[in-house]
């Protein structure tokens, strides 16, 4: 299991960054997918935007986008505000089952 995923286990989206060109790594690798320079990971800060949502039954399921070029596909949870292209959201909660990514994300 990557680093990735066994912080994922624990809760925790972490992003991996490239020391050398700073840029956000993703798919998360130990390495700079442009420069081939080390990495270091950061917590996310949690705060992403709505690219594309569909609703199956009472399941709203998201595209979101986090920073620059992160796109994850999650849960939204439904409060009171309704869901929308580029609204944004905060990330609930995060874990992994099996080989599965977990995201539950909420409206803000
Ligand atoms: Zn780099």
């Amino acid at each position: 299991m990557s680093f990735f995923e066994s912080e994922l286990k624990k809760g925790n989206f972490m992003i991996p960054e490239c020391l050398k060109c700073n840029d956000v790594v993703w798919p998360p690798s130990n390495f700079c997918n442009h420069c081939f320079g080390k990495i270091n990971w950061r917590k996310s800060d949690g705060i992403g935007k709505i690219i594309e949502f569909s609703k199956n039954k009472d399941t709203f399921f998201c595209l979101v986008e986090f920073e620059k070029n992160i796109k994850i596909l999650g849960t939204l949870k439904i409060n009171s505000k309704t869901p929308k292209i580029q609204k944004k959201v905060r990330l609930e909660s995060c874990s992994m089952q099996e080989k599965n990514y977990n995201f539950t994300l909420v409206l803000i």
